[in-house]
């Protein structure tokens, strides 16, 4: 980790489909990212980021759905259960929406900025964007969620935000279009 100003990166960058690893030692710089990420994710309108999403691939997601900022290192998932499906959107890929399926409670075990173990009980939108950050940290997105008809209808909007990403022609409307932002 040597970047010491982050940014959002796009569909497209390699970051986003690469695998994060567990962060083992905590320093002064893994928080410094953490409090980027969450500016970051404040300025975009987003309630969740995941480390990979800033080019970092080391275990690390902020989430705030309005009830107080969440700093995680190492989540993981340790329970499950019921079913609910919310239309995501991600910062990664502005201008896309996806019905995603997802388990409506989850328990999640993770650290805090200073290694200190903790859980979460979550549910409902707090279990969906935890899901959601946790799916970047294994270089999963929400489009792997389309189903067959949908990827068929979004290849082509993938194709033109990839050229626009690449000529860094994104306006600011697009990267909203979606509800929640994760
Ligand atoms: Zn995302």
């Amino acid at each position: 980790m040597k970047e010491t100003r982050l940014r959002i990166r796009f569909f497209g960058d390699p970051a986003l489909r690469s695998k994060s690893i567990p962060v083992k030692h905590i320093t002064e710089e893994h928080r410094q990212v953490l409090s980027q990420m969450a500016q970051l994710m404040y300025d975009g309108g987003g309630i969740g980021l995941a480390a990979a999403q800033v080019g970092i691939n080391e275990d690390m997601i902020v989430v705030d759905i309005g009830s107080g900022l969440y700093k995680l290192i190492n989540p993981k998932v340790t329970d499950k259960s019921g079913t609910q499906v919310l239309e995501e959107g991600c910062l990664s890929i502005p201008g896309i929406c996806i019905k995603v399926k997802r388990a409506d409670k989850v328990l999640v075990k993770a650290q805090d900025e200073y290694g200190k173990e903790f859980e979460i009980a979550s549910d409902g939108l707090l279990a969906c964007v935890l899901q959601h950050e946790i799916d970047h940290l294994k270089g999963k997105l929400v489009i792997d969620y389309a189903s067959f008809w949908e990827k068929i209808k979004i290849k082509k909007k993938l194709e033109e935000l990839k050229q626009r990403i690449e000529d860094e022609k994104l306006p600011e409307s697009e990267r909203k279009s979606c509800q929640l932002q994760l």
